[in-house]
């Protein structure tokens, strides 16, 4: 057994294996039924981060009572699917939403089990994803033409054995038309062990090859962390990073351009904040519209644009990802733009004459009044 099975066969499954969790005996019998709905999974390495209750490590992964009463409360707006996947699988566990990529669940197992997942409703459950859904989503790939990109999801594909992995990857690779394969992972931030050279060896025969991994706070890029995400880098692996926005863990721009450094050092790009889905059970980490905005404010222009990410909501009912960007245009038309930069400074910036006047300009957008007026050359 490799160190990185033994880890993940020594997790916490249960109450009682839970680290810096006390309460009283009704507490923990709250604990035990949020167990029974939403599976409890801590690897041996991760519970090793954890440095005392509530931290940003604990928070992710030690259940609480709010997700049973937000369960039970079952508010109207909050959904055991948010995003609405299930409707949206033409074949079981493969999720075609947009034109030319789709997304596919290899399995159903993660390192830990995050207590935001917005897949909670079949983290952990067997029987879920079989040889036979995974079959008939190659099948359906092949089958599609428009298809160019496929995101091997879950669950976390990188838990797959490497035999096994080989074989779904190489019957990928059979299909002509795909072009990129992109794997969905919080292996390397979560189990980095796993990430053997024998691993990376392996993936290095299936390029063009990406991954997005899933990084939320400072405190998880460790020593083996950087050891795993540098051997992925050096097998060509271009590295991004998603991130959710929870409430507690890392909503401060502090705590996220510490992060982003963190990442950029390790040779991964930010890609996507997500603002936090409206899944059941998970309402507690949700902030407002206005913190997401505010932290890419916090960022953008005041530290590497390579770190900013984009900060995104997936439209509940399944219409995807929609970017928000704080506002920068402070007034538009045919004449002219005027724009704010990252100090608040407001620039005013010609168009071009033109003869004919366009068709279609969008109108004036006002933010607030300038404070300070700066005309560009
Ligand atoms: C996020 C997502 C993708 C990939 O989106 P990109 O913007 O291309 O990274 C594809 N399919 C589904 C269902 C998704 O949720």
């Amino acid at each position: 057994m490799e160190r990185w099975q033994k880890q993940l066969s020594d997790s916490a499954v249960k109450v009682e294996d839970l680290p810096f969790v006390s309460g009283s005996k009704e507490y923990l019998k709250k604990l035990q039924k949020v167990s029974e709905i939403f599976p409890i999974r801590i690897n041996s390495y991760f519970l090793n981060q954890i440095k005392e209750e509530n931290d940003p490590l604990w928070k992710q992964v030690v259940p609480t009572a709010e997700e049973l009463d937000d369960f039970l409360s079952a508010e109207e707006t909050l959904d055991t699917d948010p995003l609405n996947e299930e409707e949206n699988m033409p074949v079981p566990e493969l999720v075609h939403r947009y034109p030319d990529r789709v997304l596919l669940m290899l399995n159903n197992q993660c390192p830990i089990i995050c207590r935001f997942c917005t897949r909670k409703r079949k983290i952990g459950f067997p029987g879920i994803v079989t040889r036979e859904t995974l079959r008939q989503g190659i099948e359906y790939i092949a089958r599609h033409p428009e298809i160019r990109d496929v995101i091997m999801s879950g669950g976390d594909p990188l838990l797959v054995p490497d035999k096994e992995l080989e074989r779904i990857l190489g019957s990928l690779r059979e299909i002509k038309h795909l072009e990129i394969i992109r794997i969905g992972t919080r292996v390397p931030g979560t189990l980095p062990e796993r990430i053997t050279p024998a691993l990376c060896e392996m993936l290095k025969k299936f390029h063009p090859l990406y991954a997005n991994l899933h990084f939320n706070h400072p405190a998880e890029i460790t020593p083996e962390v950087e050891l795993a995400c540098n051997r992925m880098a050096d097998a060509g692996i271009p590295l991004g990073s998603q991130t959710v926005l929870l409430k507690g863990v890392n909503d401060e721009v502090e705590i996220m351009k510490e992060l982003v450094h963190k990442l950029l050092k390790i040779r991964i790009k930010p890609y996507y904040l997500y603002q936090a889905d409206m899944t059941m059970g998970t309402d507690h980490f949700r902030t407002k519209i206005e913190k997401g905005l505010e932290i890419i404010r916090g960022l953008q222009g005041h530290t590497s644009g390579m770190g900013v990410p984009y900060f995104v909501i997936d439209t509940p009912g399944g219409g995807g990802k929609v970017r928000l960007l704080p506002d920068t245009v402070v007034e538009y038309n045919d004449r002219e733009i005027m724009v704010r930069n990252f100090e608040g400074k407001v620039f005013r910036y010609p168009q071009p004459t033109e003869k004919s006047p366009k068709k279609n300009v969008p109108s004036a957008t006002v933010v607030s009044s300038p404070d300070k007026l700066c005309e560009m050359a």
